[in-house]
């Protein structure tokens, strides 16, 4: 697993952002679900926000088990992932959307948090496995937007496939 030490021999927290384990829910080692949230036969895609690929490669992250398949319209790019083990993402890069999965910010209100939550219909997770991953998902999503006001922008407008309304939680609805 990739990290950084500051002089002090501490863990950066800048770089503990982005280790693989970010986003990890604890219930999906009760599911059988051969980590279907890592395969893309279904014309599925990671969507990947506005600079973050440049961000992770400036940080020193591998980003070879990502591979682009295009851009959005608004700025983001979309990805599918080669990976032969999908624990660790080969030791690479776990983009934001991937950490965040099952759910994926549905709409910001006007401070750039996260008002509203889209869930992933193919896990098989019930709402009450990841109550504490909504709160993690729901905070770094509007960290990172009200950080960049831009991104609002993006996460209005970016196409997921396979995602529905969250019944609890966040403000529903998309
Ligand atoms: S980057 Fe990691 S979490 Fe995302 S699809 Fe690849 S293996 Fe799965
Ligand atoms: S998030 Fe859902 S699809 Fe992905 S490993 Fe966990 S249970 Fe499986």
């Amino acid at each position: 697993m990739l990290s950084s030490r500051t002089t002090k021999g501490q863990p950066s927290p800048r770089r503990l952002e982005l280790v693989p384990d970010r986003g990890k829910i604890p219930a999906c080692a009760q599911q059988d679900c051969g980590h279907r949230c890592c395969q893309f036969e279904q014309g599925n895609f990671i969507a990947i926000y506005p600079g973050e690929l440049q961000e992770a490669k400036s940080l020193g992250y591998k980003l070879e088990h990502l591979r682009l398949i295009g851009e959005d319209t608004h700025g983001g790019q979309r990805a599918v992932c080669v990976a032969s083990n999908c624990a660790d993402c080969d030791g690479g890069y776990k983009p934001l959307d991937c950490a965040s999965y099952p759910l994926f910010p549905g709409g910001l209100d006007d401070h750039g948090s996260v008002a509203r939550m889209i869930r992933g219909e193919k896990c098989p997770l019930q709402e009450t496995d990841f109550a504490a991953h909504l709160d993690w998902v729901s905070s770094e999503w509007s960290r990172i937007c009200r950080k960049r006001p831009e991104l609002a922008h993006w996460v209005a407008a970016v196409d997921l496939v396979g995602y529905v309304p969250i019944t609890n939680g966040v403000e529903r609805e998309r």
